[in-house]
């Protein structure tokens, strides 16, 4: 049934499961374990689970399932396995999928944790990682030999949003028999068809957009339902990453209200992005959905035109600038999640990627004057007003 239906529609119904009382709001089953009519019964459920039967909340939950059920008819996947943390989804499917020997290719420009878990622990286990400039199809032609298991990258990077083609890398990825798994977290469920474009396996961080509201942590990894049941689940099941029940309550909460959020916040990010690309204090402003970005093409034919809801700009005076800009902001604040209600500044080299030595930030262009911007739902009016005068702030010394 839910076949037929558009995405915002799914985005509230789908998956839901009304106990006996009628329930119109989901309800949250905040219980680990489920009661046995019998010990026949209990034998049987062991050997398999039916669709409305469970056994343990760290194997499956009423509430997790409706959650699961809703965000894979709203991304178009057979199945999903709901995660405590967007790092739990995307370790977990690496994990899950990959031994000893494999080859994995991955683009370069990573979230930092992610850059972590394929640089510091799937090489540990001896997995062999690639990485290449995501933006370079030949690179991805190059490294992506034969018998090459997995292709990863993020479809907007963070936090300099370059935008990877998912058709054309899946093609590649797809030749060679690989597996393509995408963070899809930056393009979010609203504005991305990543199934649809290619990718097998969709990874979202559900603390971001999905959540929206900045509560809680949680993920979800999409795929084919062989994939989800046979790789994903008794990996993630007896490791003990799962979505918590009321965590997952917040993000069928939240699901209901993204569309109406996320398309909010992404018309704010244009004009924001309009009003200050000629601010003096800047040296360039960056955001997909500016026909000066470099990958606006592809931004149209992938994202339908949408450049989502985070923007970045490098300010001219480089990190003293950067730190003025930041210091005189009154409504945005300083923070380092995105996706949430309220918009958040982040200086990613002294932050989220200090990490990195200079050389790696210099190849992943994260200056000292960078800034990166999660647009909130505040008047834009109110926002703009507050990005103009914490810029001309920045400006004097
Ligand atoms: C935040 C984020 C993650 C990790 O998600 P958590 O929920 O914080 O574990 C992974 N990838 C990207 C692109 C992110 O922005």
């Amino acid at each position: 049934m839910t076949d037929t239906w558009n995405k915002r529609t799914r985005a509230v119904h789908a998956g839901t499961r009304r106990s006996q009382y009628g329930e119109v709001s989901e309800a949250i089953f905040l219980t680990q374990g489920f009661v046995y009519d019998s010990a026949e019964q209990a034998e049987v459920r062991f050997i398999e689970t039916g669709p409305d039967e469970f056994i343990y909340a760290r194997y499956g939950n009423p509430t997790v399932a409706m959650f699961e059920e809703r965000i894979a008819a709203l991304e178009g996947a057979e199945d999903a396995f709901a995660t405590a943390s967007g790092m739990a989804a995307v370790s977990g499917a690496l994990t899950s999928m990959l031994k000893a020997g494999d080859r994995v290719v991955s683009s370069r420009a990573l979230f930092g944790s992610c850059l972590y878990v394929l640089e510091e622990i799937l090489t540990r286990y001896g997995v062999e990682v690639v990485f290449v400039d995501g933006t370079d199809l030949d690179q991805w032609k190059a490294a992506i030999t034969p018998g090459t298991k997995a292709v990863f990258f993020e479809s907007i990077s963070n936090p300099t949003l370059e935008v990877i083609d998912i058709e054309a890398v899946s093609a590649l990825a797809h030749a060679a028999e690989a597996k393509v798994l995408v963070d899809n977290v930056f393009a979010t469920p609203v504005f991305s068809d990543a199934i649809a474009q290619g990718a097998d396996v969709v990874i979202y961080s559900a603390t971001k957009h999905i959540d929206g509201q900045g509560r809680t942590l949680g993920g979800v990894i999409l795929g084919t339902r062989e994939f989800i049941r046979k790789t994903v689940e008794p990996y993630m099941k007896h490791t003990g990453g799962s979505m918590s029940p009321f965590t997952a309550w917040i993000m069928l909460k939240g699901l209901e209200t993204m569309d109406l959020r996320v398309r909010a916040q992404a018309k704010t990010a244009h004009v924001l992005a309009e009003e200050i690309k000629d601010h003096p204090a800047l040296q360039h402003v960056i955001y997909p959905g500016l026909a000066s970005h470099a990958q606006n093409d592809l931004i149209q034919r992938q994202m339908n035109g949408q450049g989502g809801t985070l923007l970045a700009f490098d300010l001219t005076g480089g990190q003293a600038a950067a730190f003025r800009f930041l210091n005189a902001l009154r409504i945005a604040v300083i923070s380092n999640n995105l996706g949430d209600a309220k918009s958040i500044l982040t200086h990613p080299a002294t932050t989220t990627h200090q990490r990195l030595p200079q050389d790696q930030k210099d190849v992943l262009g994260i200056t000292p004057g960078l800034v990166r911007m999660s647009v909130g739902l505040e008047d834009s009016r109110d926002l703009i007003g507050d990005i103009r005068q914490a810029l001309n702030a920045a400006e004097g010394d």
